[in-house]
């Protein structure tokens, strides 16, 4: 059964009618640019194929009720303060507070959400699951709400009413992303760029490795780099770190006392850099050559920002000693997925050097697929 029929089917088990729409938005990967969005910076998703559907009917009593193949009990909720509703149903929730809170009339109704995106894998699931529901309820309630505006509102659901001070990569990602190319984000502006990204045209593909070692984004880590990052900011006199060149590098890192201020600032400021050259070569067709790229950014996030665990350093080692071209963690981190850019020829073996390397050291066995860049947040039927 396709995402898209188990939330048709779902929608109708729980509530005895037919859904107006079925809404789909995409988890991500992102290429390269990690904990860059919120210093300002750049990024470079792509969509997945994996998507949460959500099944959306207008209801003609007021509130809202959602359920979802995930949990065994729906949820309603009326209109509700940031933290009012918890759990899963909570990002539903901040998106119905989100478009309040921009001064849209949100439509009541029935939601069913199913999904094949991996829950805490770093691939985005609650994006995917904003998103969806996002896009449903804008279209429903006749919104004027562009296309380029809806990831900051949905940004605002998670940072606000969820309380995870994530940045707008995944929401951007799920909502603005296009089939067969990879997102440049400017965060700052927000303006974005399609980019070329025709993996197999080049013989290439993307092998997806998902450690299985769940990431934790609500939890301290996450936001302990936000605030260091803002700190050094502060301390150097910017509005963000976007603002420090690789040029000025080695002046900035001068100014700051602190070890670890320092790796944190060179991290974000060298992985910038990274996305506009990774850019560069896509741009030029020359896929093959973001691989070191992708290396650096992996060893770079490891020893400078410090947010890899041993089950992705692993990974990553094992699919290079494989002949992948580069590979690094993408998300958040804390655990996750790896992402080896390999000859579209070489994932059976590619999958076989990570599972030996996981078994030696008894770490729970890894999950492997070939991603290509598929559509963003979209209506299906
Ligand atoms: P990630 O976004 O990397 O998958 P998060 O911890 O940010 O990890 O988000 C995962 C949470 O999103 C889940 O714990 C759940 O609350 C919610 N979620 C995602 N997908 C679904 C779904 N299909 N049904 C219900 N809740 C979901
Ligand atoms: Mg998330």
């Amino acid at each position: 059964m396709t995402v898209a029929s188990s939330a048709a089917e779902t929608f109708r088990n729980a509530y005895g009618a037919e859904p107006t729409g079925l809404w789909a938005a995409p988890g991500r990967v992102n290429l390269i640019g990690e904990h860059t969005d919120y210093n300002d910076g750049f990024v470079l998703p792509f969509a997945l194929p994996q998507h949460v559907v959500a099944a959306v009917a207008p209801a003609d009593t007021p509130g809202w009720t959602v359920c979802s193949t995930f949990a065994p009990e729906s949820v309603s909720f009326a209109a509700t303060e940031p933290g009012g509703v918890e759990g899963w149903a909570g990002y539903v929730a901040g998106i119905v507070w989100a478009l309040g809170d921009a001064g849209f009339t949100v439509p009541p109704a029935r939601i069913a959400i199913a999904s094949d995106v991996p829950l805490g894998s770093g691939l985005s699931s609650s994006a995917a699951l904003e998103s969806a529901v996002l896009t449903a309820l804008v279209e429903l309630g006749g919104m004027d709400l562009p296309v380029a505006d809806r990831p900051a509102l949905a940004q605002r659901a998670e940072n606000v009413y969820v309380g995870a001070p994530t940045g707008i990569l995944d929401q951007s990602a799920s909502i603005r992303c296009v089939e067969g190319k990879a997102l440049f984000l400017d965060c700052r502006s927000l303006e974005v760029e399609q980019i070329p990204f025709d993996l197999a045209a080049a013989g290439l593909a993307i092998l997806i490795i998902n450690s299985n070692a769940p990431h934790q984004h609500v939890d301290g880590e996450y936001g302990a780099r936000r605030k260091s990052c803002e700190e050094a900011a502060r301390i150097l006199g910017v509005p963000a770190l976007r603002d420090v060149t690789p040029a000025d590098l080695d002046a900035a890192l001068g100014k700051l006392d602190d070890d670890v201020m320092r790796r944190r600032v060179r991290h974000i400021v060298t992985e910038d850099q990274r996305v506009l050259d990774t850019v560069e070569l896509l741009r030029a067709g020359r896929i093959r050559e973001i691989g070191p790229l992708m290396t650096a950014s992996h060893a770079s996030m490891r020893d400078d920002f410090e947010i890899t665990v041993g089950q992705v350093d692993v990974a990553v080692e094992a699919a290079l000693a494989a002949g992948a071209y580069g590979a690094r963690m993408t998300g958040g981190g804390f655990g996750g997925c790896v992402l080896a850019l390999i000859d579209a020829d070489r994932a059976a073996e590619t999958t076989a050097a990570v599972e030996r390397a996981y078994a030696e050291r008894g770490f729970t066995a890894p999950t492997t697929w070939s991603a290509t860049p598929g559509p963003g947040a979209a209506r299906l039927s």
